[in-house]
């Protein structure tokens, strides 16, 4: 038995060193691994289903908002990049190029796509004639390139797959509100399929996506306390219309410039739910996402009828929609234990000859370790419920633990003392650029997102009339 701990052992102390943690995570739990290229991953089938079942749960309520799925292409002419100013400079530094190809130099340097509000324009130029065409909606499921120093699997890295939406419309005013509704389903589908709960709201001009007239993000607490930016929806204003000729006639014959947004999430989502739920022995993967839900133990499975009974336990779930497995494997039971724990599977149940002769099955929950028995007869309700109520638990927990890290501060040294202790920390600020930076170059902690319908009366930087109240942390 003193090799059941071995799992254990192979994870760095989530608390005396987060980051070796995560990486001891990632990698042993099977979700990724290193790509030779430096700065990029390889997702590995335990972590893309992951992916898939985001996929899932995005793809439903895109569709029940009418935006279609589409494919664009991973080249875009260098060309496209340059006819929206601020873009171009924004993207410039992170810019994979295309020189070569087919054993020649090619007339036009091509770009691999670090985002497609370029290429896309360009075909909605040509899409969008009428008012009758608009408003439209697209998305791309797909893999962008955005060239890194440093980076890390699923947070930072040169390529990584998302997806992005693009949509069009006749006025400022609907483009403003698609642009607020999608970061509304964004929340609603982090915070109820991925148990995490996110602060959302404006960025400011110094966060903003390159070429966007507003960016809405919303903002995850990491269990050390930093942020990460869960995803972000731009309203883009007519900057990329008016680049890429996107105009219609309108209703009343006059010829119009539209406006656009776009927005997105990526497989950053996978890293903010390891940092967000992860704990001493490793995944803990909330059941809306999980790729396997349940695992099935046998105990004294040699005894006869035990396998039997898990087998069919196991079928009836499966027949029930319930992603289960079950671990036939010669290691001990406490090996298995162990094992699918650091694999974050939501609900174990264990299942042994005096259980089946009780018409039993015990169920141990991953997120509170709590073991409980429930009759075999009612065996899919019991299951099903019981990952009911672990999703709603680990939000809650997840929230309660991000509450108790919120705090204020009205100077400069209220900040730093903050950050440092792995706090989000809400702070006035007189909106100019200078006491931004200030805050960035002395804490290392950014503006995250406006703390929408919070007052303070100074700003925390130059003690001048604070107009924002900001929140500020560290952030991934
Ligand atoms: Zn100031």
């Amino acid at each position: 038995m003193a090799k059941d701990n071995q799992f254990v052992e192979q994870i760095a102390d989530i608390n005396a060193d987060f980051p070796q943690w995560y990486t001891d995570v990632v990698r042993k739990t099977k979700l990724v691994d290193y790509g030779p290229v430096k700065g990029t991953m390889i997702i590995r089938p335990y972590g893309y289903s992951i992916w898939e079942n985001i996929q899932n749960e995005l793809n439903a309520r895109f569709k029940k908002r009418g935006v279609e799925n589409a494919y664009f292409p991973l080249l875009i002419p260098m060309s496209y990049f340059t006819k929206e100013a601020e873009h171009v400079e924004g993207f410039a530094p992170e810019v994979a190029v295309v020189t070569h190809a087919g054993g020649e130099e090619l007339s036009e340097p091509l770009a691999i796509r670090p985002t497609s509000e370029t290429i896309i324009g360009t075909m909605c130029s040509k899409w969008v004639q009428s008012y009758r065409d608009l408003p439209l909606k697209v998305n791309q499921w797909c893999n962008v390139m955005r060239w890194e120093k440093t980076t890390r699997p699923f947070l930072r890295t040169s390529e990584f797959l998302w997806q992005e939406g693009h949509t069009v419309h006749a006025t400022a005013e609907e483009a403003e509100a698609e642009t607020q509704a999608m970061l509304g389903i964004y929340k609603e589908f982090v915070e109820n399929c991925l148990a995490i709960p996110v602060l959302t709201g404006r960025k400011t001009g110094k966060e903003r996506f390159a070429g966007a007239e507003a960016t809405y993000t919303m903002e995850a607490m990491m269990r050390d306390g930093k942020s990460l930016q869960a995803g972000t929806s731009h309203y883009l204003g007519q900057n990329f219309a008016k680049a890429f000729d996107i105009q219609f006639s309108d209703s009343d014959g006059a010829l119009k410039t539209a406006y656009t947004t776009s927005w997105g999430v990526s497989t950053r989502l996978i890293g903010a739910v390891i940092m967000t739920h992860g704990d001493e022995r490793g995944l803990k993967i909330p059941p809306v996402v999980a790729p396997i839900q349940c695992v099935i133990v046998p105990i004294a499975a040699r005894k006869g009828g035990v396998i039997e009974a898990c087998e069919s336990l196991k079928a009836e779930l499966e027949s029930a929609g319930v992603r289960v497995v079950l671990d036939s494997s010669d290691n001990s039971p406490g090996w298995k234990f162990n094992e699918w724990e650091m694999k974050g599977v939501p609900v174990r149940i264990e299942l042994g000859p005096r259980d089946i002769e009780a018409g039993k099955m015990l169920c141990a929950r991953r997120d509170t370790f709590e073991k409980a028995e429930y009759p075999l007869e009612n065996a899919v309700e019991s299951v099903k419920a019981l990952l009911a109520q672990v999703q709603k638990d680990m939000l809650e927990d997840a929230r309660k633990r991000r509450e108790e890290r919120i705090v204020y501060a009205d100077d400069m040294a209220g900040i730093l003392s903050a950050v440092e202790a792995g706090n989000f920390v809400k702070a006035g600020w007189c909106g100019c650029r200078a006491c931004e930076d200030k805050v960035k170059e002395e804490t290392a902690a950014t503006a995250r997102v406006f703390a929408e319908g919070e007052h303070k009366e100074k700003c925390a930087v130059c003690g001048k009339e604070a107009k924002h109240v900001i929140v500020f942390a560290r952030a991934y």
